[in-house]
């Protein structure tokens, strides 16, 4: 979907933005971000609403002096409400902002519920692909922790949504890892993952443990890589 509504919040949103970058290594262009949630949102079915409020979700709270007043002259009531849902009090600490985004996220409206989704499985593909520089592995893994918290806690989750969160979770730890801690460490790591997905597709513990057997005496521990 692509309406004329839709255009001008991605143009507002790419003016609103211009010139900022992600904080992760790879400095990004912050519109990055932007248009992985707008795709990730039109996939899971938002409606107009929600695909402007996915272009706008970061510009009141990144972007002043944009205020909700010029977002509801522009694209309305809804699209301004949805984006108030999702912005952070920035006059509170960071640790206060991160509490209230888990208090905050079991009473989201659908749209913003959707909106978020999005927005934290973003966040957890830059954390895997691009970390910001100075993160230790206890920070990256805090920040995990954290987002799928909030997501935990959202009302309003596609199960398609759900599951390819899930995924960045699983990403973000399996590179976090791999970044920060020693082979075997890693190795462990990576099987935690392993296992926690296969009981979520529905394995019995003991059938999660088995596999987890097989896969470790077989590929990590069996077959060494030459070199
Ligand atoms: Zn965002």
């Amino acid at each position: 979907m692509n309406t004329e509504k839709i255009k001008q919040a991605e143009a507002f949103a790419r003016e609103c933005h211009a010139g900022q970058v992600r904080k992760g290594a790879a400095e990004e262009p912050y519109t990055i971000h932007l248009e992985e949630v707008v795709a990730l949102v039109s996939s899971y079915g938002g409606n107009e609403t929600e695909i402007c409020a996915a272009w706008l979700h970061d510009t009141v709270e990144d972007c002043p002096p944009t205020s909700f007043t010029d977002l509801e002259s522009r694209f309305g009531i809804e699209v301004a409400n949805v984006v108030r849902e999702l912005t952070d009090d920035k006059s509170l600490e960071k640790a206060e902002r991160k509490r209230l985004q888990v208090v905050n996220a079991p009473h989201k409206s659908p749209s913003a519920s959707l909106v978020k989704l999005c927005d934290k499985t973003s966040n957890l593909r830059a954390i895997a692909n691009s970390p910001p520089k100075n993160w230790d592995y206890q920070r990256r893994c805090d920040y995990v922790t954290w987002a799928a918290t909030v997501v935990a806690a959202l009302p309003y989750k596609p199960e398609k949504a759900l599951e390819n969160f899930w995924i960045a979770v699983d990403s973000a730890e399996i590179a976090n890892a791999n970044d920060c801690l020693p082979t075997r460490q890693a190795q462990n790591v990576a099987l935690a993952v392993l296992q926690r997905k296969a009981l979520r597709s529905g394995a019995s513990p003991k059938q999660a443990e088995e596999f987890l057997v097989r896969f470790a005496q077989g590929s990590l521990f069996g077959d060494k890589p030459h070199g």
